[in-house]
């Protein structure tokens, strides 16, 4: 018999990564099938497993989503099939997103479900917007509510005069930017004062959040100059009146700021993480791949004769990551390592070493292959030593020749290949050539050679916005220059909370 499947509905909160359950994260992790729509940050995808299908059933520019139907048509016969199958909403999937369609057809077809819920988008917009969304004394009710009646026809008539009546309540209509002035002069209508205080928080808790407040007689006119459109939640109650005092998310010093990082190679996360925490709206551009691509006649070699070599030496995280890979396979005893010296370049590279518990016995302090060149030669143990070098196919030839000319006998290992990844339809690099950004961060040498090798991709719209270039320390700053981009600022001590500290220095001047 097959296994039976599952549907999981997860709520995949309102877009900040740090507000998604541990309960969705870990079904993620374990998805067969993915399903998701817009709103979903795009992030959380990344988390499955790479056999995991992934579909897509939102709404894209000029594109309109998957007919209902035919996305619980897809859930039920992908759990039909024995998958489990995670379908991934904004907010809250049973907030105004359909979750209560899904679920009475998965117990219509006797498939077992399981419902995870997710911060909504109302709770967001009032904690990072600075909007109690309840307050003794003034606000003892909160009310959630669609402004867009007719999600697919079967009209559902919100009563908004009656809504109008009520005291001492908040109001927080989903869906409600296109009908606004309508909403407002239904409230009117129904008694609410032209003078209660309303406000309008558009991408809720994402470095992109915007808010204006005001109230019911002037929030169209401010939420209109300030740009505002959907996705958004407008707030109509007095609690608004305390957003001056409490707000905190739009004064952190990078609010408001648009920061580009590169994604060279797993790690820069942390740079990611570190900016967002300050309030930035933060766009990674992947901008090469890495692929193993394993000399398999070589690596057997190697590994069968790894007691012969003196000296291993890494340039990336992912030839280590690769190698013991490898390593594990053939052996399950670390002792098989002999009495090999490691030798590696990076802060990750060495990292990804010592979490085998090996030592790196030498790493020169600037990361160039010509500096672990130097740094090797300096142990003064090259002479007829044997080493064994495992790199992608760049930058390789220096290292050898280097390494050579001190009279060692080097064989090169080839684990993976670094490929330019196409940026005609990703995403990220779309939205940076639209709008540009306020700065975007070279945390390496080898990240701004894969930046200016997809120029042409990176053009800039008239409209965009120029951005300042920052460099990590005097070794990638030398990088830029020679590549002919011009650095505006440079960390002053190693480590990525100074580059933060140089980025927002350098904002404040101008
Ligand atoms: N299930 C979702 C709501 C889906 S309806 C939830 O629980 O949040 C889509 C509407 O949600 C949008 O039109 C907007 O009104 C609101 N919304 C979703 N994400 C938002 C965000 N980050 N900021 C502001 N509003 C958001």
């Amino acid at each position: 018999m097959a296994e039976s499947g599952m549907v999981y509905l997860v709520g995949a909160g309102p877009g900040d990564l740090g507000l998604v359950t541990l309960r969705a994260r870990e079904l993620i992790q374990r998805a067969d099938v993915l399903v998701y729509d817009y709103l979903v940050h795009p992030d959380l995808v990344d988390w499955v497993r790479s056999r995991c299908e992934v579909i897509y059933v939102g709404k894209k520019a000029g594109f309109h989503s998957m007919p209902q139907e035919e996305i619980e048509a897809l859930l039920v016969k992908h759990a039909e099939a024995g998958q489990t199958v995670v379908r991934l909403k904004g907010g809250d999937p049973y907030v105004f997103g359909r979750g209560g369609e899904e679920a009475r057809a998965l117990a219509e077809n006797d498939i077992p479900f399981e419902v995870v819920p997710g911060i909504t988008a109302a709770l967001a917009a009032g904690a990072y917007a600075g909007i109690p969304l309840t307050q003794r004394n003034t606000s003892s009710s909160l009310m959630l509510v669609t402004g867009h009646e007719d999600p697919t026809k079967h009209e559902l008539q919100v009563d908004w005069p009656q809504l109008g009546a009520l005291k001492n309540t908040t109001l927080a209509i989903y869906m409600g930017m296109s009908r606004l002035p309508d909403i407002l002069k239904g409230l009117q209508s129904g008694g609410l004062a032209a003078d209660t205080p309303a406000a309008v928080v558009q991408w809720a808790s994402l470095g992109r959040q915007r808010s204006a407040t005001g109230t019911v007689s002037d929030i169209v006119a401010r939420a209109a100059e300030a740009g505002l459109k959907a996705p958004s939640i407008i707030f109509v109650g007095d609690v608004v009146r305390h957003q001056e005092s409490v707000d905190w998310f739009e004064h952190l010093s990078l609010f408001g700021r648009r920061i580009v990082v590169t994604r060279t190679r797993s790690g820069n996360s942390a740079l990611r993480g570190k900016l967002e925490h300050l309030g930035a709206e933060v766009i990674e551009l992947p901008l090469i791949n890495v692929v193993p691509a394993v000399d398999r006649d070589m690596l057997v070699e190697v590994i069968s004769e790894l007691g012969m070599y003196d000296w291993i030496v890494f340039t990336s995280a992912n030839g280590v990551r690769i190698f013991f890979e490898h390593f594990y396979q053939a052996f399950d005893d670390i002792r098989a390592l002999g009495l090999l010296r490691f030798a590696c370049v990076g802060d990750a590279t060495a990292k990804e070493i010592e979490r085998h518990r090996v030592k790196v016995e030498c790493r020169p302090k600037v990361a160039t292959a010509e500096a672990l060149a130097k740094a090797m030669i300096a142990t003064g143990s090259l002479d007829s030593a044997k080493i064994v070098t495992v790199t992608g196919n760049l930058n390789r030839d220096i290292l050898v020749k280097k390494l050579e000319e001190a009279r060692a006998i080097v064989d090169t290992l080839p684990l993976y290949r670094t490929e330019k990844l196409d940026l005609s339809e990703n995403a990220a690099a779309h939205d940076f050539r639209e709008r540009g950004a306020d700065a975007i961060l070279f945390a390496s040498s080898s990240a701004a050679e894969a930046y200016a090798s997809q120029a042409d991709s990176l053009q800039l719209s008239e409209e965009a916005k120029q951005p300042l270039l920052g460099s990590m320390g005097p070794q990638t700053s030398r990088t830029l220059k020679e590549l002919d981009l011009t650095v505006d600022f440079e960390s002053q001590a190693p480590g990525l909370n100074a580059l933060v500290d140089a980025l927002i220095s350098r904002l404040n001047e101008s």
